[in-house]
């Protein structure tokens, strides 16, 4: 097998990168160990959010949240996508000055997608919030999206662009000639000019490989789906200072989310749900929305993802190795990035760099130094 770009891991980074390098042109490989969307991807809450965004992460940001919005015309289907609103409140005085101070310097940088608004507005847009909620940062445009929707979105359209992708197909060794990589797989050799290391939880593994190691956290974040319940909640709510998001589908159920931590295997391949730590997601719900009190849990997942110390995910070229680029380290919310990481990691593939600023993301700042010889 052998193609100008092998893009390593099949997750929506994976893919997106694929589908945009391919409708420029590029001969594309994707190899996924798994299936399409086995972890990260397929794992997320799909939350499409600005709102509350580290300053270095706003350009990528925005860039997607306008392709959220005409998603159609990048892959054919809108994904799912429901521009419902977000809103971050703010529980207590304390909060509500941090959501303040952010509104305002985001303001004086020219940035206008989040809005600061008081209880009045806050309990006419989400009824049934508690009423210790003093106020709420609100961005209109974000919402969220159908996760498994968008994976075969993108897997149609990545195929349509002519994209060969490989499931069941683990990376095992990569070695570097002078114009070329040649990559061992459990499906044979391939043979590749650029490599994109989208190896979500284990693009260490995937950059110790290709001789670029990095230190990496893995995040195991987990989700709970209850039982239908009246439509209560539009906008998708979260809480400052608080590991709680929460929203309700157009069926009726309640996700809930934000950030509570699972167990990690110790060969580090699955995760599991912790029950204890979960309760705390959960009493964070009850206690913004006390009428939710009661109703039984259907379902509950822990899904798995690269962490970095600074929590930016790792974006651009290596520079040990030539024709390595890295698109992993999302860190628990890179699935609103999709669109735009895919289109700046499409960039450096086709032309060596991009108009985006790339700098906060470098590899340098997780790199491993080799021990001297
Ligand atoms: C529970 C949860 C909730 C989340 N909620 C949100 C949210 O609301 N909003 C938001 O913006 N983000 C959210 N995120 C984060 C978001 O889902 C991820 O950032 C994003 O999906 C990462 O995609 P990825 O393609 O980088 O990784 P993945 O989807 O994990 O894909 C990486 C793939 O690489 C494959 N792979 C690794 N090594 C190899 C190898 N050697 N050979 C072949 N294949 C390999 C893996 O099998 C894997 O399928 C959430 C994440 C989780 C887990």
């Amino acid at each position: 097998m052998k193609a100008d770009l092998l893009v390593i891991g099949g997750g929506l980074h994976g893919l997106s990168v694929a589908l945009q390098s391919a409708r420029r042109g590029v001969s594309v490989i994707l190899v996924e160990r798994h299936f399409l969307g086995r972890h990260a991807s397929g794992a997320t809450a799909a939350g499409v959010r600005t709102l509350g965004r580290h300053p270095a992460e706003l350009p990528l940001s925005l860039e997607a949240a306008a392709t959220w919005h005409a998603m159609t015309d990048l892959v054919g289907d809108d994904c799912g996508f429901n521009a419902c609103g977000q809103l971050q409140v703010a529980e207590d005085e304390t909060a509500l000055a941090k959501i303040r101070d952010r509104v305002s310097r985001l303001e004086a940088q020219g940035f206008t997608h989040e809005r600061l608004i008081g209880s009045n507005e806050l309990h006419s847009l989400v009824p049934d919030l508690a009423r210790h909620c003093l106020g709420a940062a609100w961005t209109v445009d974000d919402g969220s999206a159908d996760p498994h929707r968008t994976i075969g979105a993108f897997r149609d359209a990545a195929i349509a662009a002519g994209v060969q992708i490989v499931e069941k197909c683990l990376v095992t060794g990569l070695v570097r000639h002078s114009t070329h990589w040649l990559a061992q797989t459990s499906k044979g050799v391939i043979e590749a000019g650029l490599i994109v290391n989208a190896g979500g939880a284990w693009a260490d593994q995937v950059a110790a490989l290709a001789g670029d190691p990095v230190h990496q956290a893995i995040r195991t974040s987990m989700m709970v789906v209850t039982e239908r319940t009246s439509a209560r909640v539009k906008p998708v709510v979260s809480s400052l200072g608080q590991k709680l998001s929460f929203k309700q589908t157009a069926q009726g159920t309640l996700v809930i989310g934000g950030g509570s931590q699972g167990k990690l295997a110790p060969d580090r391949q699955s995760a599991s749900v912790d029950m204890v730590a979960l309760a705390a997601s959960v009493g964070a719900a009850v206690r913004l929305f006390p009428a939710v009190e009661g109703i039984r849990i259907v379902r509950t997942w822990a899904g798995m993802e690269a962490m970095t110390p600074d929590h930016l995910p790792v974006i651009g070229f290596s520079h040990r190795v030539d024709g390595l680029i890295h698109a992993f380290g999302f860190s628990g919310h890179g699935f609103q990035l999709v669109p735009s990481v895919g289109r700046a990691v499409a960039d450096l593939v086709c032309q060596g760099s991009t108009n985006l600023d790339l700098s906060a993301f470098d590899v340098t700042r997780i790199a491993i130094e080799r021990a001297a010889a």
